[in-house]
């Protein structure tokens, strides 16, 4: 079965303003017009919120109009579902990263299953949408993993390592001198040092001529099939 990745940014902000009762600024709901085939393109990952630093890394995204992915845990956006909301709203890609962060290839078929789907309906009571990719805690994924996620799953080629070098300018010069064009770079929203990091981040990427996209622009127009391989970045991705 084959999910189609592209969606509308817009339509998912207005569903996310819809649901919040709230207009969402107009700015907020036009996306970019990027072409990632044409220009340089680089989707930066956030993962394993939302917590409640999560806000300043979104007054820091939407202050300089940069958009970006969040793979979110299920029990995290039960806890601060107006935060995934906001996200959804200002024009961020929302992905599954399971209910609560466990090694998926340690469970069962049915607990992977409740894995994915705990943490969809979480999103979805939150945002409107269900999300149409995920991506797997650690990085660990077997034959049912990939079935059970019924989606592309997308992971990383840029490891920043945050998690292990709480080093702002560490992060900053990692993203700086490792990230190409078409690459998804892997952060986690958890840790404050890696928050400071992103406007040095943001910073020296646009001095390089990236352009931020989520990772379904970052594909764009491509339909990833689910299931069957991982997808790290555009540049290894062949149709
Ligand atoms: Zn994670």
């Amino acid at each position: 079965m084959h999910r189609r990745l592209v969606i509308s940014v817009a339509v998912s902000a207005l569903c996310g303003a819809m649901l919040a009762g709230t207009a969402a600024p107009a700015s907020a709901a036009a996306p970019a017009a990027v072409d990632c085939r044409k220009v340089k393109c680089v989707a930066l990952t956030f993962d394993d919120g939302p917590v409640a630093d999560t806000q300043r890394l979104l007054r820091t995204l939407n202050d300089r109009n940069v958009k970006a992915t969040f793979y979110v845990v299920g029990k995290n956006v039960q806890r601060y579902p107006s935060t995934v909301r906001s996200t959804a709203s200002a024009g961020h890609q929302i992905g599954n990263h399971s209910w609560d962060h466990a090694d998926l290839t340690r469970l069962s078929a049915a607990q992977i299953k409740s894995q994915f789907s705990r943490a969809d309906t979480a999103i979805k009571q939150a945002t409107g949408k269900k999300p149409t990719t995920v991506r797997a805690p650690y990085g660990a994924h077997n034959a049912a993993v990939r079935q059970a996620a019924a989606r592309p799953l997308v992971h990383w080629s840029v490891d920043t390592l945050d998690w292990k070098y709480r080093d702002s300018a560490r992060i900053i010069n990692t993203v700086k001198t490792q990230t190409k064009p078409g690459d998804i770079v892997l952060l986690h929203d958890i840790h404050k040092t890696t928050v400071n990091a992103v406007p040095g981040i943001i910073q020296a990427l646009k001095a390089r001529g990236f352009h931020f996209v989520t990772v379904d622009q970052l594909f764009a127009p491509a339909k990833l099939p689910a299931g069957k391989v991982t997808y790290h970045n555009r540049a290894a991705y062949r149709p």
